[in-house]
C-alpha cells in the first residue's frame, strides 16, 4: 500500500481500533487517522474504537468521539487496525474486525506476524503513528491531524530519544511543527508531567527495586494490595519502567504489576544488547526488541525467575 485512498473504493463505512490499554502512540495513530478520514472523506461514515484513554491525551480534537464499547452486530465495508501487533490485542471492537468486509493493519511489532488482509507492518519505523503518516497526502493533513501523529511518535520514541527515532521521523516531525501548534505543550502535559500520586508510586517502585545478574538487570515490581493503597491502574505506570532503563551499567529493565491476583503484567526496556521482543514472544507477549511486553501468571517470585532466566542466557558474556 502507497496510500490510504488506495483502499477506500466504494467503501462506506469504516471502523478503526487499537490496541488493549492504549499508549500515545495508539490513541495518536487512530484519532489521526480517524480525523483524517473524517475531514477528507465526509461521505465515509468513520467510527473509533478504543479503551478510554487517558485524560492527558484530552487535547486531541475529536477525542470525545471515541466509542469504548460496540453497538450491537455491524458489518463495515473497511475495518483498520492501528499500533496492533497482533488479532487478540484488538480492544473494544475485535467482534467488528472479524465480521468486517475488507481489513488493513498499520503497524510497527517486529512480532507483528500479519493478522489482516493488509498488512501495513514496517518493523523499522519509529511508531504506527509514522507509519500511517505514510500513508496520507501530506497537503490533507491539518493542524489537529498533525497533533495527534505528533503525540504518537513522542510517546513511542520517548521524544525522539529511542534507536528507533531515523532522520525521517525528525522530518516528519519538522512537517508537523509546520501546522503551527505548540509542541512543547504536547510534550509537556502528555509525555512528562505525572500526578503527585505516579510520581510518589515510581518513587518507591524505583526505591524497593532489585539489581540482579551482576547489575545488569533491574526489576521493579508493584504488587495489587499496593496499588489498591495508591489508588493507580495499569496506565497511571507508564514511564516507570523507562526509568529503571536508565539505571546506569544497566541492559535491561523489568516493570511487573499484578493486574490481577497473581497474574502479572510484564513490561521490559532493554538498552540494545539483549532482545526483549524475542523473550516476550517466549511468553506470549510481543513488542519491539527494545521494547515488549507480556501477561504471566504465577507468584512474584517465579514471574521474575522466569523472565531473568531467559535474559540471562541472552546476556552477553564480559569482556575477558
Ligand atoms: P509496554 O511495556 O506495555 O509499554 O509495551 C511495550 C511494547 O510491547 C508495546 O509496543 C506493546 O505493544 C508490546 N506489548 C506489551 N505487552 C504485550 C502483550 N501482552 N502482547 C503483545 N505485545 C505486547
Ligand atoms: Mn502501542
Ligand atoms: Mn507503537
Amino acid at each position: 500500500m502507497k496510500n490510504i485512498s488506495e483502499v477506500l473504493h466504494d467503501v462506506r463505512t469504516i471502523g478503526i481500533a487499537g490496541h488493549i490499554r492504549p499508549d500515545g502512540d495508539c490513541v495518536g495513530s487512530c484519532m489521526a487517522l480517524y480525523l483524517y478520514l473524517k475531514k477528507n472523506y465526509p461521505d465515509i461514515q468513520t467510527d473509533i474504537y478504543l479503551e478510554e484513554p487517558r485524560p492527558v491525551f484530552a487535547y486531541i480534537e475529536g477525542i470525545h468521539e471515541i466509542k469504548t464499547e460496540t453497538e450491537g452486530e455491524k458489518e463495515y465495508d473497511l475495518f483498520i487496525t492501528c499500533d496492533v501487533s497482533a488479532k487478540d490485542r484488538i480492544a473494544v471492537a475485535a467482534e467488528y474486525f472479524e465480521t468486517a468486509k475488507e481489513t488493513v493493519c498499520i503497524d510497527h511489532h517486529v512480532s507483528n506476524r500479519g493478522f489482516a488482509w493488509i498488512n501495513h507492518v514496517m518493523g523499522d519505523v519509529s511508531s504506527a503513528s509514522e507509519v500511517l503518516y505514510g500513508l496520507l497526502d501530506a497537503d490533507k493533513i491539518d493542524r489537529s491531524i498533525a497533533v495527534a501523529i505528533y503525540t504518537g511518535i513522542i510517546h513511542d520514541t520517548g521524544v525522539f530519544q529511542y534507536s528507533s527515532t531515523s532522520p525521517e521521523t525528525m522530518r516528519i516531525a519538522g512537517e508537523l511543527m509546520k501546522t503551527g501548534f505548540d509542541f512543547n505543550k504536547v510534550i509537556e502535559k502528555s509525555f512528562y508531567e505525572k500526578t503527585y500520586i505516579q510520581n510518589q508510586v515510581m518513587g518507591r517502585v524505583l526505591a524497593e527495586s532489585i539489581m540482579l545478574q551482576d547489575g545488569k538487570c533491574i526489576v521493579g515490581y508493584l504488587r495489587r494490595k499496593d496499588m489498591i493503597f495508591y489508588g493507580v491502574e495499569g496506565k497511571d505506570l507508564e514511564g516507570i519502567v523507562s526509568q529503571l532503563r536508565l539505571t546506569k551499567g544497566v541492559e535491561v529493565a523489568i516493570f511487573l504489576y499484578e493486574i490481577k491476583t497473581q497474574v502479572f503484567k510484564v513490561s521490559m526496556r532493554s538498552n540494545g544488547n539483549v532482545d526483549v521482543s524475542k523473550i516476550a514472544v517466549y511468553f506470549g507477549g510481543g513488542g519491539h526488541t527494545r521494547a515488549a511486553g507480556c501477561d504471566l501468571q504465577g507468584s512474584m517470585y517465579d514471574v521474575v525467575n522466569n523472565i531473568t532466566a531467559e535474559i540471562e542466557r541472552q546476556m552477553p558474556m564480559e569482556q575477558e
